[in-house]
């Protein structure tokens, strides 16, 4: 089995709904909701016992990035963990929110784009060796992302514009998609984000950030998501030839992928041949599915993971959905939006259309649409919940995550003021003891366990609190 190390960050919408009394602002409900975040952790980026970070950047989309995972369910896992942390914060901001006498209801979102066209990230990061020649890398790899949204797209309801009436569309981050790669992530939302910083040795290795994906709600879809990515990844570090696939305009044709269901676009490469989306996307599968045939599987998911990628292939190209309805966000949403409208005689303008595509990602248990649908065995699973609230407690056993996971749990248990990053612990009264760990994969720590037995006794009463614990 060969390992990568994983990450995934999620940027999280805020609404606020209060038809009677004056509105609160997204700024002022993301305060409420880091309340008991600060009270823990004194600050509002923290990290977390599991070894995620949670934090609250300038402006109001609340963020959880995931430990450091090297399986695919350990990620999706780590990331569930952080739906149902934030879930348990929105009903404690709830609460506090009621006594200061503000009765509306507040809904986090895990999606990409709010009503008013704002968009927010779902961030991956795949460690990479620094020695991948790094252009080659993004050439092959930016028309598999291009043509990614077939896979794990979580599928919008597009608003009527000038141009083209209300649709349905694969992606949800695509329009908002400015630049193929750069290193800026805001202001040019690129596919690719180069910003070098790789949270562990330099020169061995390089921590490559694409932030072109569509958060997901489908625990299949994250699996076809990060493993496909993952198997192209392999290819590319194994030196396997693709020719030159490069786009022509990656931006338009990101964009216009994602406005037509058939996958039939067709898109002009740099060699000026023309191909469909589908083709291409096809062209990844076909070449990565004779990579295993030849290597083997690289790690037990990768067998799983070509079988949905190519169930999900067929899919599009017969435009018949009903064999993935229940595994990937699009189709699942799809689905369900297009039973409302036969139902109730509605089309794609009208907003309760609109609505239910955001209330899909409400990451409410009971209230969230897609959530509601799992309940009811209408998607398709690769965890249990007890896998979810195992990694709300504990942090991956395999990475560093395992080293942050203890030194988070052993300071709190003893009232120690902390700093932590991806690579650095410290406890500040004992500024001297500082613990690096540049290595990802590592798991054990002499310099640790004497700065643990430093500290001295933990306090026998001490537990974190309930939004910390499963
Ligand atoms: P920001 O989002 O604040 O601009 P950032 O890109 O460093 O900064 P964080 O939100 O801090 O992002 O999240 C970093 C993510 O990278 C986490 O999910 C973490 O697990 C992952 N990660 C950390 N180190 C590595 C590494 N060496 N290789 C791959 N992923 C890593
Ligand atoms: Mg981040
Ligand atoms: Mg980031």
């Amino acid at each position: 089995m060969k390992r990568r190390v994983y990450g995934v960050e999620t940027e999280f919408g805020i609404n606020y709904h209060n038809p009677d009394a004056k509105p609160l602002t997204p700024e002022e409900v993301a305060r409420y909701l880091f309340k008991p975040v600060v009270r823990w952790g004194r600050s509002s980026n923290v990290f977390i016992p599991n070894g995620a970070r949670l934090y609250l950047d300038v402006g109001s989309h609340p963020e959880y990035a995931t430990a450091e995972c090297d399986n695919l369910l350990d990620l999706i896992a780590q990331d569930k963990a952080g739906e149902w942390i934030f879930s348990k914060l929105v009903a404690q901001a709830q609460q506090a929110m009621a006594e200061d006498g503000f009765h509306g209801r507040v809904f986090l979102l895990k999606n990409n784009t709010d009503s008013k066209g704002n968009s927010f990230g779902s961030h991956e990061n795949y460690l990479i060796p620094r020695k991948t020649e790094y252009r080659r890398l993004t050439e092959i790899l930016i028309p598999f992302l291009v043509t990614r949204q077939f896979l794990a797209g979580a599928g919008r309801v597009v608003p009527a514009t000038e141009e083209q009436p209300a649709h349905f569309s694969f992606s949800q981050r695509a329009d908002f998609v400015l630049d193929a790669v750069s290193s800026a992530t805001t202001r040019s939302r690129p596919i690719i984000n180069t910003r070098d910083e790789p949270h562990a040795d330099a020169s061995l290795h390089r921590r490559l950030h694409v932030i072109v994906g569509d958060s997901n709600m489908s625990e299949t879809t994250q699996l076809l998501r990060f493993g496909s990515t993952e198997i192209i990844l392999r290819m590319i570090e194994e030196g396997v030839i693709f020719g030159d696939k490069r786009i022509a305009n990656p931006i338009r044709a990101i964009q216009e992928l994602s406005h037509d269901m058939t996958g039939q676009t067709l898109i002009q490469l740099a060699t000026g041949e023309t191909i469909s989306g589908l083709d291409l996307q096809e062209f990844f599968l076909e070449k990565a599915k004779s990579f295993i045939a030849k290597e083997g599987p690289h790690h037990e998911h990768v067998e799983p993971v070509l079988e949905l990628w190519e169930k999900v292939l067929t899919a599009v190209r017969s435009e018949d959905y009903s064999s993935i309805e229940t595994d990937i966000d699009w189709a699942i949403k799809h689905k369900l939006l297009v039973a409302y409208q036969e139902k109730h005689g509605l089309d794609w303008a009208d907003p309760r259309i609109r609505q239910l595509d955001f209330t899909y990602h409400d990451i409410d248990p009971a209230r969230g649409l897609f959530n509601v649908l799992q309940a009811r065995g209408q998607a398709t699973r690769v965890l249990t919940d007890s896998d979810i609230g195992h990694a709300m407690e504990h942090a991956p056993a395999t990475t560093r995550a395992a080293l942050r996971g203890r030194f988070v749990n052993e300071t709190h248990a003893r009232g120690e003021d902390i700093n932590v990053d991806w690579v650095h612990m410290r406890a500040n009264n004992k500024p001297i003891e500082l613990v690096l760990v540049k290595d990802p994969f590592q798991t054990e720590s002499e310099k640790m366990d004497r700065l643990i037995e430093l500290l001295g006794e933990p306090d026998p009463d001490y537990q974190h609190p309930d939004w910390l614990r499963a």
